[in-house]
């Protein structure tokens, strides 16, 4: 799945309501506008934990790849579900 692709899901899965941070998996807040916006999967909302650590590791140049992130790997196929 491109970068591409995977953000259009992105953004259209927290449409029909996914209630988690699609970067760490942790709760996002009820209002998803109340979470942080992406910096790099442009209109996806993360939790503001993450977007803390975007903002630290663009500073640093040390970016986390899209295919890193919660939901594009249950996309991906290689996590299904995570218990925490
Ligand atoms: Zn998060």
């Amino acid at each position: 799945m491109t970068d591409e692709k995977a953000i259009e899901k992105m953004v259209y899965d927290q449409q029909q309501g996914w209630p988690l941070c699609p970067r760490c998996g942790e709760r996002m807040p009820n209002k998803l506008t109340h979470g942080a916006l992406s910096r790099h999967a442009k209109g996806v909302y993360i939790c503001a934990a993450c977007g803390t650590d975007e903002a630290l590791r663009d500073w640093t140049g040390n970016v986390k790849p899209l295919s890193d992130w919660v939901l594009v790997r249950v996309y991906n196929g290689d996590l299904w579900k995570e218990a925490k």
